[in-house]
């Protein structure tokens, strides 16, 4: 028997980018919320290192998170002064019983509760949730790197100017993942965020990737644009030169200094 033969637009073949592209999203705290942000305790232990070659002040070690709650009554995720996503045993259960992945956790220790109920809440136990991998935008972003000391390792990247536009062809399907550059965000597959809103995970907001400029900058700095400010024409051009740059810290220095910067 001879088995009909697919038409071309019927092929998929395995790796190839999808067609459609995937929505993601940053978890974020909620601008509305009545739940306080935790602080670091003093157990939180943590070192510096200066770097001798560019200056960077860079964090070479942190322990597990210590923290103080302003009271006993928290969401399910519980937000840092410093912007670390803290989950309960109830998140992390969500997590691991729909098998996500990309990410780890430590655990984390109340040592301090300023306000206590009169009938105290039992508090379950808390974890940092944090991702492994981290995935780099694409051209259309305009984020890349600018400087690069080879000594420290430092990399600084461009802002976030149009959002974080992810490149789905590196990307490896990972469910929580950050953008290169921008460890501190958490990102997510759109799948994540409805189990996370069908599972009333409360203490968290779901902000699409490509619009999360718009929480950091002011409408007259996406109007005018990064791009811009380096007289620059287009974010191709941008990425070019960046990528000329990536690995020579000396020659950004250079450029830097013929342009009269
Ligand atoms: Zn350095």
């Amino acid at each position: 028997m001879v088995s009909p033969k697919l038409s071309p637009k019927l092929r998929c073949p395995q790796n190839s980018v999808p067609q459609t592209p995937m929505n993601f999203f940053v978890l974020c705290k909620p601008k509305r919320t009545k739940f306080k942000n935790a602080t670091w305790d003093e157990g939180t232990v943590y070192d510096t290192k200066v770097c001798d070659i560019c200056g960077h002040i860079y964090e070479s070690y942190r322990s597990d998170l210590f923290i103080t709650l302003e009271n006993d009554r928290i969401g399910d995720i519980v937000w840092t002064w410093y912007g670390e996503c803290v989950i309960t045993q109830r998140v992390l259960d969500i997590l691991k019983s729909n098998k996500l992945t990309g990410y780890y956790v430590k655990p984390v220790t109340i040592t301090n509760i300023k306000t206590k109920s009169k009938r105290p809440n039992v508090l379950p136990p808390l974890w940092e949730l944090i991702p492994n991998r981290s995935f780099p935008c694409d051209n259309k972003s305009g984020i890349c790197v600018v400087k690069h000391c080879n000594t420290c390792g430092r990399k600084d990247y461009t802002p976030f100017i149009k959002g974080f536009s992810i490149d789905e062809s590196i990307w490896d399907k990972s469910d929580l993942f950050s953008p290169k550059g921008y460890d501190n965000f958490v990102i997510t597959t759109e799948s994540v965020k409805n189990l996370f809103e069908e599972s009333q995970i409360s203490n968290c907001s779901f902000v699409p990737a490509l619009d999360i400029n718009k929480l950091f900058y002011s409408k007259e700095e996406i109007k005018r644009g990064y791009i811009n400010n380096y007289k620059i024409k287009s974010s191709d051009e941008l990425f070019e030169w960046c990528n000329k740059l990536v690995d020579n810290f000396e020659a950004f220095v250079d450029w830097d200094k013929k342009r009269g910067k």
